[in-house]
């Protein structure tokens, strides 16, 4: 007998190779996250064999891989009817103590060669808990407590219960992307799901020192350590000065462009960086019509500044919907937190709502230091490596 957890993943929608690459990524940042412990692919799931590693500390880390839909803590047996016998006595007990009293056993025979069929196998091992335990009652549509009996070639899986995870595709097949990451709620939120489609993120912030203080790094740090749960490898975060380039926007182009200008000047900065570190797309938390300066016509100015696709996973969210996700992957008390990021600090009285690309790019064309300083900007980055240690 030994403990192990039963992974399942949706297979829907993916096919030929991209099904083989899902899989072996799947393995992969599995195998990252429960090290030392032991995976393998069977019949169309994966198993993980906690042998003499923490199974609680196992379960915890599983519900942060993207790919996965669900899973269950169980054990696995031989083709040994006593044994088998005995672990779902075992499990039974365990949901007797606290309390539950109606149950059903669900089996699933994939190794046809087994001597009872799945509805023998539900009325044989039904029967015998019944045995042990007389007040209980079988509810086949509506059971406080199910236990799971998959017969396999090899090896029996018996689990009761099933740990709901977060969906999606695992991390690292879409590629890599860059998070525009701010002080805000909203770019968590849309960070988190660029990782659920596949995609490794790397974030980078742009602050003003010394308007923005050590306060404002911190809380961005602490918004990716949340983020580098999801993420195998942990995350890579930029930070980047942007004072000198605000400060010259402001005093040399007209005030209700300032804010247009500067997230032009992100979007080349983050170019610069997306190209470095290999990344294929450029993530925002922007929201149309969220705030009076997120147009159609903003949007287009902003993205034509960068080199890469922009993507923006919230654009059809609501407020509400966001706050809701934030606080359920547990970003939003980090993000309500008061310390100023870059744009606050420089943002103009009446931003342009619909600015107009060709005036930009005049405006841009008379700003003779712009590029020089952007650039300086690049260079002066930092970076953080956060590996969650959870
Ligand atoms: P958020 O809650 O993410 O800050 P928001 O609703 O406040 O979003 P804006 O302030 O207009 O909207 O910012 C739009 C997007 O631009 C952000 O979601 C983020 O992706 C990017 N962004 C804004 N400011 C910064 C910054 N200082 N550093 C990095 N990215 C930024
Ligand atoms: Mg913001």
């Amino acid at each position: 007998m030994e403990t192990v957890v039963v992974v399942r993943y949706s297979e829907i929608g993916l096919k030929g190779k991209n099904r083989e690459w899902f899989e072996k990524k799947l393995i992969d940042n599995i195998l990252k996250i429960v090290k030392p412990a032991a995976v393998n692919k069977r019949y169309g799931r994966i198993i993980v064999r906690i042998g003499r590693n923490n199974a609680d500390l196992i379960l915890e880390r599983l519900h942060y891989v993207f790919g996965i839909q669900n899973y269950s803590l169980g054990v696995s047996v031989g083709h040994d009817l006593e044994e088998l016998k005995q672990v779902v006595l075992d499990l039974a007990k365990k949901h007797v103590n606290e309390g539950l009293k109606t149950f059903k056993i669900n089996a699933q025979r994939g190794y046809k060669d087994f001597p009872m069929t799945s509805l023998e196998i539900n009325r044989e091992f039904g029967a015998y808990v019944l045995q042990a335990f007389p007040h209980l009652k079988v509810d086949v549509h509506n059971p406080e407590f199910e236990i799971g009996i998959d017969v396999r070639e090899k090896e029996i899986f018996v689990f009761s219960g099933k740990i709901q995870s977060s969906g999606g595709l695992p991390v690292g097949v879409s590629g890599r992307a860059l998070l525009l990451l701010s002080g805000g709620i909203d770019s968590p939120v849309a960070g988190w799901y660029a990782m659920r489609r596949g995609l490794e993120l790397q974030t980078v912030t742009f602050l003003s020192p010394p308007l923005t203080t050590e306060k404002s790094e911190e809380k961005v740090l602490s918004v990716g350590k949340v983020l580098s749960k999801y993420l195998p490898n942990g995350l890579r975060m930029w930070i980047v000065p942007l004072t000198e380039v605000q400060t010259y926007i402001k005093e040399n182009a007209p005030d209700e462009y300032s804010l247009i200008l500067q997230r032009r000047s992100m979007m080349r900065i983050a170019s610069m960086i997306a190209r470095r570190v290999k990344a294929k797309a450029v993530i925002t938390g922007e929201n149309l019509g969220q705030v009076a300066s997120q147009t159609i016509e903003n949007m287009a100015a902003i993205e034509e500044a960068s080199s890469l696709i922009v993507l923006r996973p919230l654009v059809g969210f609501d407020k509400v919907e966001i706050t809701n996700k934030a606080k359920e992957i547990g970003t939003f008390e980090i993000s309500i937190k008061p310390y100023i990021d870059s744009c606050v600090a420089f943002a103009p009285k009446h931003p342009a709502t619909r600015s107009n690309i060709n005036e930009l790019r005049e405006i841009e064309a008379k700003l003779g230091k712009l590029h020089e300083l952007e650039f300086e900007a690049f260079k002066s980055r930092k970076s953080y490596r956060i590996v969650s240690e959870e």
